[in-house]
Order: structure tokens, then sequence, then C-alpha cells
């Protein structure tokens, strides 16, 4: 059989030759093994040499879920990756992987990094400017580590806050996600005019490959269970759900994942009719389907068990690229057979494999298969925490502002006498971050750099302004007669996905009561850190002086203490409906019976505006 050296001089060597035909090159070089490991992606512990040099592998991949990297720096995820690259250069035609990870709001697996507002306080910028250069400076920080692929954007249109992806969310409104898409063309770049509809596109080194995910309908399930079932027509599935995939495929969107949950009972990584009749015939998708976590399990009970047919039927449905992670001999000894019974037609193999080498000649991989070590120092750099900061503030809903509306509680006075700092969220990185930080749910305390609300409060407040910080405060400190009032931090505890689940959505560890108890003794602004709209009970409402919804904000909590403070006014509009209690839901706007404490679009600024803006 031939080396790589021999290949040098070939077609799909040759970055001058049009993509389509080094796709085609290369595909009559390979071998039926080769082709269908291009169609694997295997988690980074089972990427042996051996396995990389080969097997020729397609992906490599760090998932939420597999254990984290801890304290890695950038030069040490770089390093790891090369390390791949490096065998994968050497497997018999040298094709190099794609590495991917979920770079969600930021690059949120690696220590350091900045880490933007998670979706929903994206959403609530309705900043379509911001979320692109977001999404530029996520990609500049991804390309750091030598990682090409994040699987991102989330472009859910959730339409149940029990989700446990709520946060992942941009809006319930299909139109608000939509804008939102221009994150697509911040992360890979913008096409040029004339550009081929739906092609895939990559501007360059220092963008990244994205990933439109979960195709489609996963916010719209059955009481908001993950994983769950979306019952529609599929008129409304066109008009709700599938509109923001419209605008990722434009801008040239390199993948797109199925969602774990089903339409009208039908699995999504088996649904032939979506991914291939309307993905890729009528909506002209060029790039890649790959398949999520383990995704092709769950289309048999136990998960896996009857692997053969989930391989079947997903790979027949559209699937590309699976997933597998760890059973990828199991894997591609069974699609082996199924391609030589004839089960799984060679054509199919083909239009998979194509898309996949499309994807990485258009990424660039073939020239530049190794980290360019220039841009090391851009994680968590000053201009990237300046734009998180900036989103931050823009993020801010502010829901009430003062008792008495002729007399504002908000801008606070920078040199009150003591302020008072309480709840656990306050001085948390980790809660401030939510899910999808560090580790796959997330985790509570340092566990990465950034500022804290309270050192926001503290660096922010006047030279002669006592900070007290009391977590649960004492009923002496709240009996001083010098404290002006009262910022109480209260929300939700990290998740991830069905861990996330909630039919409550109350504000928990007992956070009403401690705001009430603060409230019936302080002036009191309440500040909640929540992934989505919890009960706000009336009696709590009417006993606080002033509420904002914070999200999930990430690493830079002075981007809240600007908005409160004054030195910018309140931007952020509801994302979603802030319901009054949750035998409400679900409702969105545009239901009949639409009677929301909050309505989507709702926030208020200083001047006391309180009309929807
Ligand atoms: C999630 C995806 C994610 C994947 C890889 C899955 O559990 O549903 O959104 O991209 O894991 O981490």
């Amino acid at each position: 059989m031939s080396r790589v050296g021999d290949h040098a001089s070939c077609i799909y060597r040759n970055p001058n030759e049009p993509v389509e035909a080094r796709v085609s090159d290369l595909l009559s070089r390979m071998t039926m093994k080769e082709k269908l490991a291009q169609m694997a992606q295997i988690d980074k512990s089972v990427a042996t040499p051996t396995v990389l040099k080969t097997l020729s592998i397609g992906s490599v991949v760090s998932g939420g879920g597999s254990a984290p990297m801890g304290r890695a720096s950038a030069a040490d995820w770089a390093h790891m990756i090369d390390f791949f690259q490096h065998y994968a250069l050497q497997s018999r035609l040298g094709i190099p992987i794609i590495y991917g990870t979920d770079a969600v709001h930021g690059h949120n697996n690696v220590y350091g990094a900045t880490i933007f507002p998670h979706n929903v306080g994206l959403g609530a910028t309705r900043d379509v400017d911001l979320v692109q250069r977001i999404g530029a400076a996520t990609a500049l920080e991804v390309r750091a580590t030598g990682v090409h692929y994040t699987f991102a954007p989330c472009v859910a249109v959730c339409r149940d806050p029990r989700w446990g992806r709520c946060y992942e969310s941009y809006s319930e409104d299909p139109e608000t996600v939509r804008k939102m898409t221009s994150i697509v063309s911040g992360l890979q770049g913008s096409p040029p005019a004339g550009h081929p509809e739906g092609y895939p596109y990559l501007a360059g080194r220092n963008n990244v490959i994205a990933c439109a995910k979960h195709f489609v309908g996963d916010g719209g399930t059955k009481r908001g269970i993950n994983e769950g079932n979306t019952i529609s027509s599929f008129d409304d599935l066109e008009k709700i759900h599938l509109v923001p995939y419209l605008d990722c495929i434009s801008q040239g969107v390199c993948t797109i994942m199925p969602s774990y949950s089903s339409w009208n009972g039908s699995k999504m990584h088996s649904d032939k009719f979506l991914l291939t009749n309307i993905l890729k015939d009528k909506l002209g998708f060029k790039g890649f389907v790959i398949s999520d976590w383990e995704g092709i399990d769950r289309l048999s009970h136990p998960h896996g068990s009857d692997y053969r047919y989930c391989i079947h039927a997903s790979i027949t449905a559209g699937v590309d690229m699976v997933m597998v992670p760890f059973r990828y001999e199991h894997f591609l000894e069974d699609l082996m057979s199924l391609v030589e019974s004839g089960e799984i037609p060679m054509a199919r193999i083909d239009d998979a494999v194509s898309r996949i080498l499309r994807v990485k000649f258009v990424a660039g991989l073939f020239e530049h298969p190794m980290t360019d070590r220039s841009l090391l120092d851009v994680l968590g750099c000053k201009m990237h925490r300046e734009l998180a900061r900036e989103a931050v503030r823009k993020s801010l809903v502010l829901l009430k502002n003062g008792k008495d509306p002729n007399k504002p509680f908000l801008p606070l006075d920078r040199n009150a006498g003591a302020i008072l700092v309480s709840g656990g969220h306050a001085n948390d990185i980790g809660l401030q971050c939510g899910g999808w930080t560090i580790a796959w749910h997330g985790d509570s305390g340092r566990i990465t750099i950034g500022t804290s609300i309270l050192d926001a409060i503290k660096e922010t407040a006047g030279e002669q302004t006592e900070v007290i910080y009391e977590r649960h405060p004492s009923p002496s400190t709240l009996a001083r007669k010098d404290i002006s009032f009262a910022i109480v931090v209260v929300g939700e505890p990290p998740y991830a996905e069905s861990l996330g689940d909630n039919a409550e959505l109350k504000i928990p560890f007992n956070g009403t009561e401690l705001i009430c108890y603060v409230a019936d003794r302080l002036p009191t602004l309440v500040i909640l850190i929540s992934g989505r709209p919890l009960v706000l009970e009336p009696q709590l409402l009417e006993k606080v002086d002033a509420v904002v919804a914070a999200w999930l904000p990430g690493t830079e909590g002075k981007g809240i203490t600007d908005a409160l403070f004054g030195d910018y006014d309140f931007k952020g509009v509801l994302p979603v409906t802030w319901f009054r209690n949750v035998d409400q839901l679900p409702m969105c706007v545009g239901d009949q019976c639409y009677d929301p404490l909050f309505p989507v679009g709702f926030g208020l600024k200083f001047n006391m505006d309180s009309q929807p803006q």
C-alpha cells in the first residue's frame, strides 16, 4: 500500500485546486476502512498514537462530560492536540483530525479563558454585532489552544423554562434566536458575497468550525423535559424551531448536530425526513451532520444494546460523523458489515465522507494542521474580558426599580455609608458562570479566573463606603444604622442538560426567605443569577426595592456594577416570558392566554420607561 509521501504531488494536496476536486481525488484514494474511520469522532482518552496512525480517525473530542483538563494552560492544550495531529498526519494518506469541544460561552473548558454570559443573557442584549464580536473572540481563544471545532451555537428556541437547557437558548422567540445566529459569522468569519448557499465556510486560522445544534425542536419538548418529545405539526416546527437554522446555513455553518429529542415520537438521530429531505435536500446544507455524544446509542433500549440497528438507522437517516466516543471498534466493525451486506449503500458512505473532507479542506487543515502558537496570549486577555463586561452590562434586565414609581431606587449611591451584600451567589465565580464551565455541569467556588459581584462592588464603591459581606446576615448586622441598603444575590446552582430539568422553578437555597428576611429590615436590591425566570412571589416583589435579572453572566462581575452604580443605563430586555407561577407553563409570547408577570421584551431603564422596548 502506498504511503503519504507518494501523494505529495496529487490533487488533494494542492491548495490551488478547487475544494470539490480535492475531495473527489482524496476519496478515490481511500480504502473502505479509511472512509469509515473518517466517520468516527472518538474521545481524547482513547485516541492513542496507534489508533490515529493506523485507522485514520476523523475527529477527536473533549466532550463536556469527559474528564476536564484541570488547570491545563493554553499551551498544554495546544501541545496535546498537536500530539494527536502529529500521529494523524502519519496515517497512510495523512488526513488531519478535527479536534472538537464545547466552547459554548467562551472557551469554557479551559482555566483562565474569558467566560461570556450564557446564551439566555446574550438574547437579552438583542445586540447582533456584540454577539458576532463574542463569536470572533471565542474563536481566537479556541484556536489558541489548538482546538479547531466548537459544538456551538445552540440555536434552540426554548418554549418552556422548566427545560434544563433553557439558558443555552437565546430566546423563546424564533426571530430573536435567528438574529443571534450572528455568532456563526463571528466564530467562522463572514462568507464573501456570492458564497454558494449552504456550502461550509471558514475564513482562516483565527476562526473555528461551528456547529448549530440541536436539530430540531430541542426547545419544544413536552413539559420542557430534556431529550423529550416535541409534539407539533411540521408547519409549527418550521415556523418556530427551524427558523434559526436557515440563517446558520446561509452563513456557511460547517456542521449541524441532531437533537437527542424526538419529533412526534421520531428520534431526531434517525429521522431521515428532517435530516436528509429537509436539512440536506431542501435547505441545501453541504457541511456534515455530527451525532450528539453517544446520540445514536439512544436509538435502542437499553441504550446501544442493538448497536447494529442504531448505526444503520442513524447513517441512513443522514448522520455523517458519529460522536462515538468510546466504542469506536464496535462502531467500525458493525458499520463495515452493514456496508458489505449492502444495508447501507456505498453512495451514502461516500456522501458522508465527502462532507467531512469538504469541511477539512475548507478549514485549511491540510495546509495548517498544527496550532498557531502566536495566539497563545489571547486566552483571557484584557480585550476579551472588556468585551465580556460589555456583554454582561447589556444583558441585565431591570425588572423593578423603586417601590414608588416616582422614586427610582437605582442607580445606587457609590458613597453610601455602608452597603450590606449577602447571598451565596455574591462571591462565587463558579455560580456566576453556571453549567458548561470547567466541568460539564459547572461547579461552585474559584473554578477559574474572574471578578465576582462582591469584588466588583468593592472596586466600584467609594473609598469611604464600607462593603460588608455576610452570606446570611446576622440580626446584629441588620440592626446597624449606618447601612444604607442591601444587595442580595441569589439564584440557581450550576447544572447541565437533564440535571437542570425543574418543574418548580423556586429560588433555590431558601432564596425567597433570605430576600424577605433582609428586605423586612433594609432597603433591598435583589440580583438573580439564573438560567431562566424563577418564581417571584407577590409578597417578595412588594417588599423589595429593586430586582435585576443577571442570568449567568460569566467571569466579568464588573459588568453588573457598571449598570448598578449608573455608569451605564440598563439595556437588556427579557428574552423569555417571566411567568407568575409554574401552572401557567408552557406559556410563550403569542399564546392566547398570555398573562405573564413580565412579558418578553420587558426591561426598565433609569428613566422609568416601563414600556416593552
Ligand atoms: C450535549 C451536546 C454536546 C455534547 C458534547 C451532549 O451531551 O447534548 O450539546 O455538544 O454532549 O459534549
